[in-house]
């Protein structure tokens, strides 16, 4: 039973791997202890200086995401629930 979200880049479906590794370098304030880590692990933080990491950027096509938004939750992606009740037909 695993309800994990699933994990890919926003931009271009790119899926992170165990060897991945992101670099805590001085983009962000208060980051830059240049730690290499894989940031999905911890959520975003830094296991060096703490830092937790609002933008993730991508290691295959370059752009930053906010963290958040590389979590996909499938429950979230159907939401088809409301469009059933409006395909309801009305009749006059
Ligand atoms: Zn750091
Ligand atoms: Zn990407």
């Amino acid at each position: 039973m695993e309800h994990q979200p699933h994990i890919h880049c926003p931009h271009c479906a790119w899926e992170p791997r165990a060897d991945s590794r992101w670099c805590c370098t001085s983009r962000e304030p208060g980051s830059g202890c240049g730690t290499l880590w894989n940031t999905f692990w911890t959520a975003g933080c830094c296991p060096g200086c703490g830092h937790y990491w609002e933008m993730t950027q991508c290691l295959s096509c370059r752009r930053a995401s906010p963290h958040a938004q590389w979590y996909h939750f499938p429950r979230l992606d159907e939401g088809h629930v409301g469009e059933r009740e409006q395909s309801l037909e009305t009749v006059d």
